[in-house]
């Protein structure tokens, strides 16, 4: 019963949360590490939009990237 030869799986995901803590901002979200780039716009424009900043794709991803466990 014990498949230890499955665990080829990815077991990951990358999740972004917006950092603004000052606004109680709460947005996170989560995908595949296959769909990064698809994260990292989607979390650029909410920063631009919600919060009015401008924030490159490799700043978000520096910043609030990570990877957890699923
Ligand atoms: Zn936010």
């Amino acid at each position: 019963m014990t498949t230890d030869q499955q665990s080829e799986t990815s077991t990951t995901a990358l999740q972004v949360a917006c950092d603004t803590a000052v606004s109680g901002c709460v947005f996170r979200m989560r995908t595949e590490e296959d769909d990064k780039d698809r994260l990292l716009e989607i979390a650029r424009d909410h920063v631009n939009e919600q919060h009015g900043k401008e924030v490159t794709l490799e700043e978000i991803d520096e910043q609030h990237v990570e990877t957890v466990e699923v």
